[in-house]
């Protein structure tokens, strides 16, 4: 048994919108959900309380979306005071939709999907663009408990709520501590998790990498948190056995080219002395050390929340493609400068620098692959990837023009 038939529920802000709005329009008979835009934000208040309240004697599941703070940071970053008082707008608002719902009836959450940068953007690991706020309160809602929850625990708290079965897919886990009911209906809740996760853990397990174990949990009452743990453990394990497997087949190409890249790098070093070689080598280091170094300063980050805004993608790369070319001009002007300009050399400095880029991006293709697939790796190795892939890209378009750096240099070389 579950909790015991629908509350109305009012979830305020976006997260797991998604996922629960599926939940909602598969289980539960109300439903309806409200938005108030960017407008409000210049008409100086907002105030939909009244509306929502009435909604929420209507509908079980009531979704009550602003995205006032969402635009006020990207327009002008977390650390302004335009993005202050969007947030103090939204908390009037909640205090006046708090006062409007019976809590005897009624459960009130509220909570956001993402924060911003202090320049606004967001989608990256940054703490102020994960850490978000989880507030319950209301009907079947602990009072004075604190903690930590995640994103994915959202889902089957409302679920539990609502008296309806956890999602099927769910990852997050039922916030038990924070749930105020009878032990035997906490510890059904507990039972009913465990029971979605061994369900969740055997058909993933089949489906990404079928030799793995699977515990024999029996999800009774005593055992149920540690039985999903075992389940949860599975998924990690099977998810392990297929990133090897998979990575045991993408090294041996990546052998192969960095093999090729060798010869045709030591073919191209033959040319010179050893000493001078030594020199091309470490100025590709020094390029590589100086594009990482130069990186913050002209924008340029391994997240999403560096893109404020998918109209800069293009920018973005471009100038990627700048500051690889910039700090290749630099190195051949100081290659050139100490050790006079001769094409040999600014070519074999070129090319120890792109290689470089591409001996990472090849790390990076044996470790995580470069396409998303069955589960998406950190997006941060996927940026370093596309980032040095262009950088290679501008390097080589560009190579041929290295002699007439090296031209133009020794002009000036007194
Ligand atoms: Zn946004």
């Amino acid at each position: 048994m579950l909790f015991s038939g629908y509350r109305h529920i009012l979830i305020f802000g976006l997260a797991n919108l998604v996922a629960v709005a599926i939940l909602a329009r598969l289980t539960v008979d109300g439903f309806a959900s409200l938005w108030c835009g960017y407008a409000a934000l210049s008409a100086g208040a907002i105030d939909r309380a009244a509306p929502l309240a009435e909604a929420v004697g209507r509908a079980d599941l009531v979704f009550a979306e602003y995205d006032t703070p969402d635009q006020a940071g990207h327009d002008w970053g977390a650390a302004s005071p335009q993005y202050r008082k969007a947030a103090l707008l939204i908390d009037e608002e909640v205090q006046r939709l708090a006062a409007a719902l019976d809590p005897t009836r009624s459960v009130l959450i509220v909570t956001s999907d993402h924060g911003h940068t202090p320049s606004g953007g967001h989608g990256g690991p940054e703490a102020g663009v994960l850490s978000v706020p989880l507030v319950l309160r209301g009907e079947g809602v602990r009072r004075g408990v604190r903690g930590r929850a995640e994103q994915v625990d959202v889902a089957p708290t409302v679920a539990a709520l609502l008296g309806v079965p956890i999602p099927a897919s769910s990852q997050g886990r039922t916030l038990v501590e924070a749930l105020e009911a009878p032990e035997p209906i906490l510890s059904d809740l507990r039972r009913s998790l465990c029971q979605e996760r061994t369900n969740f853990a055997t058909r993933y397990v089949a489906l990404v990498s079928p030799a793995t174990t699977l515990p024999a949990g029996e999800c009774s009452a005593r055992s149920a948190d540690a039985d999903r743990a075992a389940s949860d453990a599975a998924v990690r394990a099977a998810r392990q056995a297929r990133w090897r497997l998979e990575r045991r087949g993408r090294t041996a190409w990546a052998l192969l080219f960095l093999l090729a890249l060798l010869l045709i790098g030591w073919a191209a070093h033959r040319s010179v002395a050893p000493s001078e070689a030594l020199v091309a080598l470490a100025a590709g280091g020094l390029g590589l050390a100086l594009y990482q170094a130069l990186m913050p300063a002209v924008g340029l980050a391994y997240t999403f929340s560096a893109l404020n805004d998918d109209d800069q993608l293009g920018a973005f790369f471009a100038t990627d493609m700048a500051l690889g070319l910039g700090v290749l001009v630099v190195l051949l002007l100081l290659v050139g400068f100490r050790y006079g300009f001769r094409p040999d050399l600014a070519w074999l400095a070129t090319w120890d620098f792109a290689v470089l880029f591409v001996l990472r991006a090849s790390l990076i293709y044996a470790c995580f692959g470069v396409f998303v697939r069955w589960e998406m790796p950190d997006p941060v190795w996927g940026f370093v990837f596309y980032l040095d892939a262009i950088v290679v890209l501008a390097v080589g378009l560009s190579s041929p023009f290295a002699p007439l750096v090296c031209r133009l240099g020794g002009r000036f070389k007194p």
